[in-house]
Order: structure tokens, then C-alpha cells, then sequence
């Protein structure tokens, strides 16, 4: 399987390049050739195979020689080694909770995905990896915890100061070691605006070896397929499910469409927005116009120029008829997904996160409208991680996971930098690697 790039101007490359350059030397996003309809045996008896075995079927056409077939597996089943349950909510209304790794975040499956890939690559390479990520919140934890301690790979995560909660700023500031945490004076598009120009400047990529983290990089993109199948394979209703995903930087809705495209049965997906609503606007203007991000209580959807979008639309060839049979885009205010924290609480004894919430108004608006559709939302974290949000809402503590309990109690440690190239660049070539 070979990758190129959406801008057009980069050579083409197997699965182990694209994921050591994350992007392309031309800007562009990579892209796979070819998209494999799996097996009709394995599509018609989903509930019949393991979760790994399931897993590996959906990655391998991906991945293709790159990686030999027992590490691969290895790297599958370390990558879901946790549950992820789909639960009836109420009315044909589920949850798929993707929250059970260890940052409590679905961004967990993505990024150990990625770093054991990563990790066997970097086995050949002579010079040291620096991962460079930017974060909106979850995405700097589960990068944090994936790679910690992998041997010659460094990590460097922005993320921006006062926009991220108090616990998403805990997991991505308190591991150390290989973890660096750099606090940005800006917000989430300034991060990933630092972060696009590195890559860029080949004065810094001539004597670093860089790759990034983001969702854009097409080892923690592709593997987020992998719950969709699972939920699929726990789906007992007899139609398939409508998804609602929460939606920011739109690499989770993205892999969705790739899995319906592999084959997985879908009815229809809705990327649930906050006020962040480019994508809603164009389906229903046909005008993409990128905005500064706002800030909401949703905070890991604060994303105003959406870098995956640019996929699905490669994914459907360009198709806007063809995008709006497949695809649907809501947006939810802030004061809306308090509501729907409040009432999923109180009516239906289901408390959401804030990403989650979105998620609920976008299918119940849905359902409104196609009474006889059942759905999907993707409870993409746990309410914990935005106690700041939660409680207050619900008017009770919301109880810690033991699971990270020892990590709340943890200093934090982070370099705090301007929102400007030159710090960035300064921080990467002057501090310590290791
Ligand atoms: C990252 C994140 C999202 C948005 O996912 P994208 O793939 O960027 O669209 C939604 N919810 C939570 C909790 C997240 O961490």
C-alpha cells in the first residue's frame, strides 16, 4: 500500500514513511492508494471474531510489508487492551465508550497505535526521533502516555495555556523523562499553526529528525477505525446505526467514513460541532471559510480550520452530493450541552462528558427527524476529565477512576513559551533531548 499526498506534490510513500514524516514534504495530508473492501466472510460474521483478529483484518491492507505480521499483531492487541462497551442509553440510543484506556480519552487507541509503530521503526534509525504534537487537550495525554519511556523517541507537546482542563494539563505535564510540555501563549491553531511550520523549515528538519503526533498522521488516524467495527460487533438492532461523532479536528468522523467505505455497515454520520462550526456552515453554504477557533466547554472540539476535513472529502471523490447522503453536521452552544448534561443525568442516569453532550443533541436532533433511525453516540471521554464543567452542572462530584487518581496528585512541569516560531525552534535545537 502506498500513500500520497493531497497536495499532489510529494512522492508517493509505504505506511513506514508516512508515519515517520507525519506530513508530507509538501504540506499536504498523506492518503492510502486504495481502499480495501475487507473480506465479505469477515463483514457478514462480525460478532463471530475476536476484537483483535477483527482489528488486524481492518489495519493490515494499511499497513501493508512495512511491518511483519506477528509484531503487527503484538502491536493490535496492546493497542486495545481495554474494553470498550457499547452501552443502550435509552430509545435505541447507545453510547460507544471509548473513554476506558489509560488517559480516559478515545485519543488512547490512536496514540498507542502509533507510538509501538513508531517504536519498531525507530529500532533501524540511528539518529534519536523528536515527536512534535500541539494539543486541544486530550491528545497531548494519550501522546504522553503512549510514547513515555519509548526508547529514542522524544516528545514535544504544545498546548495552549489556560484552554486545556485541569485535569487533560496533569496528563500531559507530569510524566517527564522523554515527555517535554511545552505551555503556549495562544490558542489550539496557534499550536498547530508553530507545529505545520517547523515541519516546514528545512533548516530545523535538516539537523532534527522530526514527525508529529497530530491526527494527522495516518498511524494514529487509521487505527481509530477500529471501534467502529467493535461497536458493530455488539450492535443487536436491525438496521444499521447512525453515528454521532464529536468533532473538532475530524480525524475520528474520518475513520468512521473509511470503515463504511472498507464495508462496515452505516446508516449515516453526524459530526456533532460546538460553536466551531466550519463544517456545519458548508454543508449547508457550500462555502469551507476557516475561523479563529472559540473557546467552549467542549474544549478538544476548538478547532477552526478542521485539517481532516480535507480527507473525507477525498474519501467520497469530491462528491458533494454523494458527502451530503453520507454525512450530516449539527451545532451545539455551550448552554445547550449543560442542558444535555443535566438532563442525560437526571432522565436517563448516563452523565456525558461535554464532548460526549454534543454528541446526544446532535443524534437526538437527528432522531427527531427520522423517527424509525437508532444511533451511536461516541462518548469520546470521561466526564472527569472536565469536572470543572461537570460538577457544577450536575451539582455533585463526579467520582475519580483509581486509574488516575496517583497522576492528580503529581507537580506539574511545563516550559512556558510565546506563541512565535522562534521559541519553538530555539526550544527544539538548545534543550536537552533526554
Ligand atoms: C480530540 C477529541 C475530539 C475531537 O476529535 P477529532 O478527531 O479531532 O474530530 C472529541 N472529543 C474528545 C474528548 C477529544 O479528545
Amino acid at each position: 500500500m502506498h500513500y500520497y499526498s493531497l497536495q499532489h506534490k510529494a512522492p508517493k510513500v509505504d505506511f513506514r514513511t508516512a508515519t515517520i514524516q507525519g506530513q508530507a514534504p509538501d504540506g499536504g495530508l498523506y492518503f492510502p492508494e486504495s481502499i480495501q473492501q475487507l473480506p465479505a466472510a469477515v463483514l457478514s460474521n462480525l460478532a463471530g471474531i475476536s476484537r483483535e483478529a477483527l482489528a488486524y483484518e481492518v489495519i493490515r491492507p494499511f499497513v501493508g510489508e512495512t511491518i511483519p505480521s506477528a509484531e503487527l499483531q503484538r502491536i493490535v492487541t496492546e493497542t486495545i487492551n481495554f474494553p470498550i462497551p457499547l452501552k443502550h442509553v435509552h430509545n435505541g440510543i447507545y453510547a460507544l465508550e471509548l473513554f476506558h484506556g489509560p488517559t480516559l480519552a478515545f485519543k488512547d487507541i490512536g496514540a498507542r497505535f502509533m507510538s509501538r509503530c513508531l517504536g519498531y521503526f525507530a529500532r533501524d534509525e540511528k539518529q534519536p526521533i523528536t515527536v512534535l504534537v500541539a494539543t486541544s487537550g486530550d491528545t497531548g495525554g494519550a501522546v504522553a502516555s503512549g510514547f513515555h519511556n519509548v526508547e529514542g523517541v522524544r516528545v514535544v507537546i504544545l498546548y495552549p495555556s489556560g484552554k486545556v482542563s485541569s485535569v487533560q494539563e496533569k496528563q500531559l505535564t507530569t510524566f517527564g523523562d522523554n515527555i517535554h510540555a511545552l505551555e503556549v501563549d495562544g490558542n489550539f491553531d496557534d499550536c498547530q499553526q508553530l507545529v505545520k511550520r517547523a515541519f516546514k523549515d528545512t533548516g530545523l528538519t535538516s539537523q532534527l529528525f522530526l514527525t508529529s503526533a497530530n491526527s494527522i498522521n495516518v498511524a494514529r488516524w487509521l487505527p481509530q477505525q477500529f471501534y467502529y467495527f467493535f461497536a458493530l460487533q455488539q450492535w443487536k438492532e436491525n438496521q444499521p446505526p447512525v453515528f454521532s461523532v464529536p468533532s473538532g479536528n475530524f480525524g475520528n468522523i474520518c475513520a468512521g467514513i473509511m470503515a463504511w467505505k472498507a464495508g462496515l455497515p452505516v446508516r449515516h454520520f453526524i459530526a456533532a460541532c460546538n460553536a466551531n462550526d466550519v463544517v456545519p456552515r458548508f454543508l449547508e453554504t457550500g462555502d469551507y471559510q476557516p475561523r479563529t477557533a472559540i473557546p467552549t466547554i467542549s474544549n478538544a472540539m476548538d478547532v477552526g480550520d478542521p485539517s481532516n476535513f480535507v480527507r473525507i472529502l477525498e474519501i467520497i471523490g469530491n462528491d458533494r452530493t454523494m458527502l451530503k447522503t453520507i454525512l450530516s453536521s449539527y451545532r451545539t452552544s455551550d448552554q445547550r450541552t449543560k442542558e444535555l448534561i443535566r438532563t442525560m443525568y437526571q432522565q436517563h442516569a448516563y452523565l456525558p462528558d461535554p464532548h460526549g453532550a454534543v454528541g446526544f443533541d446532535a443524534l437526538g436532533n437527528w432522531i427527531q427527524q427520522h423517527p424509525d433511525h437508532k444511533g451511536i453516540v461516541l462518548e469520546t471521554a470521561h466526564p472527569i476529565k472536565f469536572l470543572d464543567v461537570v460538577e457544577p452542572v450536575i451539582g455533585q462530584p463526579v467520582p475519580v477512576p483509581a486509574s488516575i487518581e496517583e497522576t492528580l496528585t503529581k507537580t506539574k512541569n511545563a516550559t512556558p513559551i510565546a506563541s512565535d516560531y522562534g521559541a519553538l525552534k530555539d526550544y527544539l535545537v538548545n534543550s536537552n533531548p533526554f
